[in-house]
């Protein structure tokens, strides 16, 4: 069979950190990043003996709010469960989790992706600790030793488990984008993926085009950034391919990242769930939670990007991938629409976001909070392009003066004369002059190649700085070039 009548098959368990001011059974600060190692440690989660976990509420609280946000049913009643593994970073020997009866299950997210609709099923979300981190290198005695950072033990996450509905590398890494976009727009999670506060693990097979069942899988560890998801998958369906291709067979085991050499490597063969010899937790009582609680949890929910996205398309008639980059971010759809209500120009407010903002936030790494132009002062100079007191490409330059010196449009334009020029005779003067310095595509232009109406355009606004009229500039040369040619 040629290789490329393999499919790949991927699944995501996505680790959320709910985003708490505590851990999830003891009251230390739940952030410690940038902190030196084993600062925010008490004898709960350092795993001393004769402690107590305490569920705490707001993580509950997130936890159900991200899974509403992804389709899920939640369980009134929810277990608590040790997963029993051995590992230096896991002080009591177990992790606290759930098994039997995880907090939520059955949910989905449905969204459009190349033409199609696409939805990928999420088979449960449940809560769990996290663990600490080992230590290999920074320490004098480093290649002899590893120490232990028990700073993100007990840290609350959602671990929310896909279908394996996930067909390539590209709509695995799309997937985690989207599902990222929602946590964070629902104050759920800070979606910073640098500091380890999202991170998912990918479970791929391949199998023949056309077959149902699934082959063997294996499991990509702690991805934390979506190109790194995206590469890695790449990677391992091309080698599960080349393997099967050459008549070998793929090993059920747990691969890591190696993102410096571009490959996965082999780290343990994987256990299976009755290695971790699960049962039920018991300091701690069932997760109850009463129908009226969810449901209010459920109304404190905001619009979801996908449902912004949609009602934007609509409401302010905007393409479907100009909507979707303005509600990728929550603090970005608010600026539209703000924008847009003031400048009572949608399209405007959507292009200047689209171009000329989005550029500056890229090339200066700022956040569209911190942006000096607010909306209010965008739409102010949208209204001057609109009403004709500026060109568009003078607009430009306004924009870049107004975000260096945090001045309005109109003060800029006044201070540097700036308006448009759309009196005739002066455009006029500037027209033939530039038609007297261009013979040769003026010649062409007349000769039928009109193909140079476009530069001798450009040669006009380049002559008047680009102040002039373009309407204007269009008709006059026209007339010039045309109402000339008999003489
Ligand atoms: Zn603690």
């Amino acid at each position: 069979m040629p290789l490329n009548d393999y499919e790949p098959v991927i699944g995501l368990e996505v680790h959320v950190q709910l985003a708490t001011k505590s851990k999830l059974f003891c009251s230390c600060p739940a952030k410690s990043f940038g902190l030196g190692p084993n600062v925010h440690i008490c004898p709960v989660c350092a795993g001393l003996p004769g402690v107590l976990p305490v569920t705490n509420r707001k993580a509950v609280e997130l936890g159900v709010r991200a899974a509403l946000a992804v389709g899920c049913q939640i369980r009134e009643s929810s277990t608590f469960a040790r997963k029993n593994y051995f590992y230096p970073d896991l002080p009591k020997g177990y992790q606290i989790s759930q098994y039997e009866r995880p907090l939520a299950t059955g949910g989905h997210l449905e969204y459009p992706m190349g033409g199609v609709s696409r939805r990928i099923g999420i088979i449960r979300a449940h809560l769990e600790e996290d663990a600490g981190k080992s230590l290999h290198e920074g320490f004098p005695d480093s290649t002899s030793r590893t120490c232990v950072d028990f700073n993100r033990s007990g840290v609350p996450l959602l671990e929310i488990v896909t279908q394996p509905d996930l067909r390539s590398a590209a709509e695995a890494a799309d997937f985690f984008e989207r599902l990222r976009a929602i946590l964070v727009a629902i104050g759920v999670n800070d979606g910073n993926m640098e500091e380890g506060s999202l991170r998912c693990d990918a479970n791929v097979s391949i199998r023949p085009v056309g077959e149902e069942g699934l082959g063997t899988k294996t499991e990509l560890k702690n991805l934390n950034s979506f190109r790194f998801l995206e590469r890695a998958l790449q990677y391992e369906i091309d080698r599960q391919t080349a393997l099967v291709g050459t008549g070998e067979r793929v090993v059920h085991e747990t691969r890591l990242w190696d993102a410096a050499a571009g490959r996965t490597l082999a780290m343990r063969s994987k256990e299976e769930a009755h290695d971790y010899r699960y049962f039920p937790e018991p300091d701690l009582p069932p997760l109850d939670l009463s129908e009226e609680r969810i449901a209010h949890i459920g109304r404190s929910l905001p619009e979801l990007p996908e449902a912004r996205k949609r009602r934007f398309v609509m409401q302010y008639e905007l393409p479907e991938y100009d909507a979707g980059i303005l509600t990728q971010s929550f603090a970005l759809s608010e600026y539209f629409e703000a924008t847009a209500a003031l400048a009572r120009n949608p399209r405007s407010a959507s292009n200047w976001i689209l171009g000329e903002v989005l550029r500056i936030l890229k090339d200066t790494g700022a956040d569209i909070a911190d942006v000096r132009v607010d909306p209010a002062r965008l739409a102010d100079l949208i209204a001057l392009v609109d009403r004709g007191t500026i060109s568009g490409s003078v607009a430009k330059d306004v924009f870049q003066k107004m975000y260096e010196t945090g001045t309005t449009a109109e003060a800029i334009v006044a201070a540097e004369d700036l308006a448009q020029i759309s009196d005739e005779t002066a455009l006029l003067a500037a027209i033939r002059d530039v038609l007297a310095a261009n013979p040769v595509p003026v010649a062409q232009y007349r000769a039928g190649r009109t193909k140079t109406f476009g530069f001798l355009v450009g040669q006009v606004m380049k002559a008047t700085r680009g102040q002039a009229n373009p309407g204007l500039v269009n008709d006059l040369l026209k007339r010039e070039l045309e109402g000339r040619q008999g003489r």
